[in-house]
């Protein structure tokens, strides 16, 4: 099981992580990403981590 946390101040709107995540719980507000739904249906795949060029993304197994 993973979870996924966002830090909202790192995050610098570049819309590039959403699409990409495969469990679909990252969204686009118009300004910043936001997760959407259970931060722990994050599959752990870390596509959002690697896209993100503001770091904003820690992936936690648990
Ligand atoms: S690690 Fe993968 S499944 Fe989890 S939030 Fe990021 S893109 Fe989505
Ligand atoms: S990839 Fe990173 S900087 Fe870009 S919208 Fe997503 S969280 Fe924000």
């Amino acid at each position: 099981m993973y979870m996924v946390t966002l830090n909202e101040e790192k995050c610098t709107g570049c819309d590039s992580c959403a699409a990409g995540c495969p469990a679909q719980i990252l969204a686009f507000d118009g300004e910043h990403a936001v997760i959407k739904g259970d931060p722990c249906d994050c599959m752990g795949c870390e596509a959002c981590v690697m896209v993100c060029p503001a770091g904003a993304f820690t992936v936690q197994e648990l």
